[in-house]
C-alpha cells in the first residue's frame, strides 16, 4: 500500500521537493519511499517515509544482501539524512548546490589564499578542523556565498540578490587571494537565555545604534577574541566583558562554551563597508544575581550619560525582525540550525520565570 496523498503532501512540503539522498530538486519527479519495506513490516506512516528522486529510490531498493557490493543504506542513516534535509529547509539554509543550481565541485586546487590571511586565521581558529573548514569556505568556487555550521557547508542567507548587487564592490575589493584581504573577526557570541512567564525560552539582545557605526538592529552580545587566547583566559575575558556591559560584578558572571558549536561565513561589515569573515563561536552565560531591571522584556540600563537598550527575543521571533535579519540572517539562522527553536541545549542564564512583562 502506498502512502496516503495527505502524508505525501506533508513530506514534500517539509523537504521542499529535494531528494533526501542526493539533494537534487526533483519537481514532480519525486517519490515517497519506504525506509523499512512493507514486506519487512514497515508502516505507511510518515515516520517510515523518505522523499527520494527516481534514481535514489531505485538505488536503495536494488541492494541485494545475498550478494553485497558496497554498503547499503541502513534505516537509521536514511532517517538521519531525511531529517537533515527537513532541518535545512526549515531553517532556510539549503546547501549552495541546491539553492543556486550550482553543482560545481570544490576546485581540486583551491583558490590561493593570501599568506597574511592564513596567518591570521591560524591564530584565531580554535583547532585544526575549524581552520581547514574555514579555508575551504574561503577557497570555494561559490565564495562569498558559502558558510559553515560546525563543518556543515550551507548557503549563507545574508547573500540575497539585493545584497549581492549593493555589495559587489566590496566583494571585488576585499579578496581572500588579493592584496587587500578581507578582515577576520573571531567573536564569542554570548547567549543569555531566559524564560518568559509561560516558560518559553528567550535570548537577550541589545540595540546597536552608535551614530555612524551602529548596525541599527538588535544584536547578540559578543566579545572579539584575541589571537592565540587560551581557553581559560577566553572564558574569563568573556565573563569580564559581559559583566561590564550589564553593570554587574565580575564574580557574579560565568561563561562556558557550547560543545564547540560555531558558524563561519563572509559578509559585509554594515558599519564600515568592508568585507569580513565572521567566526562565531557560541558560549552560554550564567548570571548568579541578575539585576531587576533586566527582568523586563524591553530593558534599559543607564550608565552615566549613556543608555543601553535590551530586548529578550523568542528565537522564532527574531526571524521575523526585518532589521535583525538584514544584518544577521546568517547568525540567526545558524542559532536556529545548531540549537533549534526552543534552544534546548543552551542552559538557562537566569532563574526560571525571571522575566516579567
Ligand atoms: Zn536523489
Amino acid at each position: 500500500m502506498p502512502f496516503s496523498p495527505a502524508t505525501k503532501a506533508r513530506l514534500f512540503i517539509r523537504c521542499n521537493r529535494l531528494c533526501c539522498l542526493c539533494g537534487k530538486q526533483c519537481g514532480t519527479n519525486i517519490e515517497a519511499a519506504h525506509i523499512i519495506p512493507e514486506a519487512q513490516g514497515g508502516t505507511n506512516d510518515k515516520s517510515n517515509a523518505i522523499p527520494l528522486c527516481f534514481d535514489c529510490h531505485q538505488e536503495i531498493g536494488a541492494y541485494d544482501s545475498s550478494h553485497p557490493r558496497g554498503n547499503s543504506f541502513t534505516p537509521a542513516e536514511l532517517r538521519a539524512r531525511r531529517d537533515r534535509v527537513y532541518k535545512l529547509v526549515e531553517s532556510g539554509l539549503l546547501p549552495v548546490s541546491v539553492q543556486w543550481g550550482d553543482t560545481r565541485p570544490i576546485p581540486a586546487v583551491p583558490r590561493r589564499l593570501s599568506g597574511a590571511l592564513l596567518d591570521r586565521l591560524r591564530a584565531v581558529a580554535l583547532d585544526v578542523a575549524m581552520y581547514e573548514d574555514v579555508v575551504g569556505i574561503l577557497g570555494h568556487a561559490s565564495f562569498p556565498k558559502m558558510m559553515s555550521l560546525s563543518g556543515e557547508r550551507v548557503f549563507n542567507p545574508i547573500w540575497t540578490d539585493a545584497l549581492w548587487h549593493t555589495e559587489q564592490r566590496v566583494v571585488a575589493t576585499f579578496r581572500p587571494d588579493g592584496p587587500t584581504p578581507l578582515r577576520v573577526m573571531p567573536l564569542d557570541v554570548l547567549l543569555i537565555k531566559g524564560e518568559d512567564r509561560d516558560g518559553r525560552p528567550c535570548l537577550l539582545t541589545y540595540f546597536s545604534s552608535k551614530p555612524g557605526s551602529g548596525w541599527q538592529a538588535f544584536l547578540f552580545p559578543f566579545r572579539q577574541r584575541e589571537p592565540n587566547e587560551s581557553q581559560g583566559a577566553r572564558l574569563s575575558l568573556d565573563a569580564e566583558d559581559i559583566a561590564a556591559f550589564l553593570g554587574l560584578s565580575h564574580d557574579s558572571v560565568s561563561v562556558s562554551t557550547l560543545e564547540d558549536k560555531y558558524a563561519a561565513g563572509v559578509k559585509p561589515d554594515f558599519g564600515y563597508h568592508d568585507l569580513v569573515l565572521y567566526l562565531f563561536t557560541f558560549c552560554s552565560v550564567a548570571l548568579t544575581s541578575p539585576p531587576r531591571w533586566l527582568s523586563k522584556q524591553d530593558a534599559y540600563f543607564r550608565l552615566e550619560h549613556s543608555e543601553r537598550r535590551f530586548h529578550w527575543f523568542h528565537p522564532e521571533e527574531l526571524e521575523h525582525d526585518a532589521a535583525a535579519m538584514r544584518v544577521n540572517a546568517d547568525l540567526i539562522r545558524a542559532i536556529h540550525y545548531l540549537f533549534a527553536t526552543t534552544i534546548p541545549g543552551v542552559p538557562r542564564s537566569v532563574p526560571p520565570r525571571f522575566l516579567r512583562e
